[in-house]
């Protein structure tokens, strides 16, 4: 089966590739193949050239300042750039436009929206995302830290932790206890809170990768204003569960291009290695190129959602599960086909980032066991793989909810 787009969308396709041949770099061979500083800075102006050209959130309404496009071509947008190995954001984006922008344009108030959409498109509001803490990761409804009314502000306190791309953000959207008298699911509020201020440390972490990719934050008495809050006071656990859902399936409808490529890398290297005759090594190529087309079936399941108007919702936790499953399996694989050269160091790592590696890495054994050890908080991020299990499970099969001993006003486990 070729599942195809209807023909009226080929004009717009055509609109996106001539503009990426007239905007992207002589001899550009995918963001993948730039390395450090070089990249940050191509993606920093790579941003504002789609801001100019209105396709930044291309999908997002006019009226706040987005690009007004339909949901079907926000798509092909985004394939074209993926094929391509271009980003279509810059780097902290995945949380300020695919996380809480969305969120803001579900939950917010029209002065929100008003005054959050443009300010995320212009690149003045810099987003991470507060949720973890260190009693509070799968079971996030633990979370603890608090936030108390006064006055016209929020006073926040307490800790968050693994917030990636925390030093690079100017704003934090976090979970806070607000009323721990009630159960724990009905006394958290979404709060959108500057980080630029005394109240707020950011701690650096340096992962086993060796990337500066998360941070702990501690807040101390920080502020925000008291209308910075998303959905009602006391209604965070909904509010946070619509931006889980566009965290675990925003990019469904691309992911099969970027491990797609990756299979590729990795077919070269078996071939390469003359291991293409070997039966454990061809079972494994054989599975993993089910996998990516699996992906991209999934992919189509997500665009039918999406094309109808739709919330990714708990469905987006099949996709997250499946593919942060595969990248482990193949990266793992890799290291077995490389054999000795998979123990090589650093040296010719560009990779970088989570997930898939963008087009453009180049198919080097380093970057390989760079991947490896990328592969392995897929699992973890956005929810393990358990916890997707139990979604899964309860609010997609509806299967009896897990035994939960937490009824009752929350507890402070401190
Ligand atoms: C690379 C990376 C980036 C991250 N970025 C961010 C970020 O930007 N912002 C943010 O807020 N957080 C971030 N996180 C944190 C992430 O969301 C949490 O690590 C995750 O939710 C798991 O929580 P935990 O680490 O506390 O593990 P725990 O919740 O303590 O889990 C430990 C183990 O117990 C299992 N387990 C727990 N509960 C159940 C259950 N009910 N049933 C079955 N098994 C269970 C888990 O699956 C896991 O194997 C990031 C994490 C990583 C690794």
């Amino acid at each position: 089966m070729q599942p195809t787009y209807s023909p009226d969308t080929d004009e717009f396709r055509s609109k996106i590739t001539a503009f990426l041949d007239a905007n992207l770099p002589e001899g550009w061979a995918g963001i993948g193949a730039l390395a450090g500083e070089e990249r940050s800075v191509f993606q920093k102006q790579w941003r504002a050239t789609l801001r100019e050209h209105n396709l930044l959130a291309a999908a997002w309404p006019a009226e706040y300042g987005g690009g007004g496009l339909t949901h079907v071509e926000q798509v092909i947008l985004n394939e074209e750039f993926a094929k391509r190995g271009v980003p279509t954001a810059g780097a902290n984006d995945p949380f300020s436009i695919g996380m809480v922008g969305n969120t803001i344009l579900v939950w917010g108030t029209e002065e929100q929206k008003a005054h959050y959409i443009p300010r995320i498109l212009d690149g003045i509001d810099v987003f991470c995302q507060g949720y973890s803490e260190p009693d509070a990761g799968s079971d996030l409804a633990n979370v603890g830290c608090k936030a108390e009314l006064d006055g016209d502000e929020w006073v926040i306190s307490g800790q968050k932790i693994w917030t990636s791309a925390g030093s690079t953000a100017n704003m934090i959207f976090t979970l806070a206890r607000t009323a721990p008298e009630n159960p724990k699911h009905k006394g958290i509020t979404f709060l959108l809170v500057p980080m630029d201020q005394p109240g707020v440390e950011v701690r650096p972490i340096t992962n086993m990768a060796g990337h500066d990719h998360f941070c702990e934050v501690f807040f101390d008495e920080a502020r925000c204003p008291k209308g910075d809050v998303l959905g009602e006071v006391n209604n965070g656990w909904a509010v946070g569960n619509t931006l889980l859902g566009f965290e675990r399936g925003v990019n469904a409808t691309v992911t099969s291009l970027a491990y797609g490529a990756e299979f590729e890398q990795y077919k070269e290297m078996v071939v390469e290695r003359g291991l293409a005759d070997d039966p454990v090594v061809r079972q494994d190529v054989a599975r993993f190129h089910t996998n990516v087309q699996i992906m991209r079936y999934r992919g189509m399941q997500a665009l039918t959602r999406f094309l109808k108007g739709q919330n990714p919702g708990p469905e987006s936790s099949i996709g997250k599960l499946f593919w942060s499953q595969h990248h482990q399996a193949i990266t793992e694989s890799a290291m077995n086909v490389l054999g000795a050269d998979g123990t090589v160091g650093f040296g010719t790592d560009t990779r970088g980032g989570l997930g898939a590696p963008p087009i453009g890495t180049p198919n080097t054994a380093g970057n390989w066991m760079a991947s490896f050890m990328i592969a392995r908080p897929g699992t973890i991020y956005a929810g393990t793989s358990e916890v997707q299990r139990n979604i899964v499970g309860e609010r997609v099969l509806g299967l009896p909810k897990e035994p939960r001993a937490d009824a009752g006003p929350w507890k402070d486990t401190k």
